[in-house]
């Protein structure tokens, strides 16, 4: 028997009702860091700017900025000052993964979102669509879906069983199968091995 309200069936639904608007909107244009070097330095001029413009909180970009480069550095009136003289295409890389990752829908590629914390895990939410993904959800941009990488750690709900009794979580398109952990249980997961759309996992503490 098929399941008529499956998740999928139920996106396509929302889908189908979205406003013209939506689904025919302009893509969003990430904004252009105005990079110089003050002697040992180096400055994003429109540091501010960015940050509104993508309506994020500056600390959280400031602390991303100075984990991803490598860097410390401080914040100026409307500048970020970074130690180090760094590359203006390598920062403004960075800034586009910021934006991959904490401002752009995933389903709608609207960046009409909110950053929500539960607990630990930081989520996004979209304004537009009603989408929502743990933002350490790496994205494949280019099939828009949740992807899974092999050595990492995810946060997962198991939430069904196999008939060998290992416990099975569900992961956009993956089914992640974990031995030793029951249904109900949240989970931290290290992903050993990733065939297609079937992944196996071990559970970490
Ligand atoms: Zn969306």
């Amino acid at each position: 028997m098929t399941d008529l309200y499956d998740y999928n069936t139920l996106l396509q639904r929302v889908r189908e009702n979205l406003p013209e608007k939506i689904s025919t909107r302009e893509r969003f244009e990430i904004p252009k860091a105005e990079v110089i070097h003050e002697g040992k330095n180096t400055i994003i001029r429109n540091f501010m700017d960015i940050v509104k413009r993508i309506d994020r909180d500056p600390v959280h970009v400031y602390k991303y900025l100075m984990r991803e480069l490598g860097t410390a550095g401080n914040i100026q009136e409307r500048r970020l000052v970074l130690k180090g003289r760094i590359s203006p295409s390598l920062i403004q890389n960075r800034i586009e993964n910021y934006v991959r990752t904490y401002v752009i829908c995933y389903e709608c590629g609207s960046p009409d979102t909110e950053l929500r914390k539960e607990g630990r895990v930081e989520i996004l939410v979209c304004k537009a669509c009603g989408a929502i993904r743990p933002v350490h959800a790496k994205i494949d941009v280019r099939l828009g879906r949740m992807v899974l990488e092999e050595g990492k750690v995810y946060n997962m709900d198991i939430v069904d069983m196999s008939r060998d009794g290992d416990g099975i979580s569900k992961y956009g398109d993956y089914t992640v199968y974990v031995p030793g952990t029951k249904k109900g249980e949240k989970a931290k997961v290290k992903i050993i091995k990733i065939k297609k759309n079937v992944a196996f996992g071990t559970k970490v503490d």
